[in-house]
């Protein structure tokens, strides 16, 4: 299984680059991380389950398919920004909350709320843009495995070389998509070169 897949595709660098752009002001924003994610959707879905149909042309019966169970895990704030394309692409998906903050000395993550749909059986996208140390994101993956998740994969705009190894070690089992692979972390656990603070750039906090 391929641990780390880029996304990459002329549509996902523009928009990525409008993200990096420190001028971008959060409506611009909000708009390309939305743009960016039916990417990286289009991508993860690849592994998703399919159920075969026979459906009726204007003309003749012929064989069709339709997607299986999947599921959205938003982790808060930043992945909200991703939530609306994957809601557009898939309306039947069902989707879950992942509360965690960040220890700013530590970089290692407080839980404060975890609320899943069921996830049994279904194909689970975990959202999480900005996978750095990857503490967030092994814990809340280590939540939904908890809560029956069997087939996970995580959407990601940007991932650093810290967090990805983290994964690996912690999740091999779980798939990564992302629009880059960056360089590093700075002493704060920002990834460089980034796009900044991701839930203070989509909603204009600082
Ligand atoms: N979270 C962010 O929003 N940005 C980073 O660079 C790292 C973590």
């Amino acid at each position: 299984m391929e641990h780390l897949t880029v996304v990459s595709h002329p549509l996902a660098a523009h928009y990525l680059s409008i993200l990096r752009d420190k001028e971008t002001e959060p409506e611009e924003f909000r708009a390309a991380a939305r743009r960016l994610t039916y990417a990286l959707v289009m991508e993860a879905t690849r592994h998703a389950p399919v159920k075969d149909l026979t459906i009726n042309t204007p003309l003749e019966e012929t064989r069709g398919t339709v997607l299986g169970d999947i599921v959205a895990i938003a982790v808060l704030r930043a992945g909200l920004g991703l939530l609306d394309a994957v809601v557009d692409l898939i309306p039947h998906v069902k989707v879950g909350f992942a509360g965690v903050q960040r220890n700013e000395e530590t970089a290692e993550p407080i839980e404060y709320y975890f609320k899943p749909p069921d996830l049994e059986n279904a194909f689970v996208m975990v959202l999480e843009p900005m996978l750095a140390t990857g503490g967030s994101l092994s814990w809340a993956v280590t939540k939904a495995k908890e809560s029956g998740a069997t087939d996970i994969s995580c959407l990601c705009v940007v991932a650093a070389p810290e967090g990805v190894s983290r994964m690996r070690e912690e999740h091999p089992d779980v798939r990564i998509f992302a629009a880059s692979l960056d360089r590093d972390l700075n002493d704060n656990f920002y990834i460089r070169p980034g796009l900044g603070d991701m839930g203070d750039r989509l909603f204009g906090t600082q």
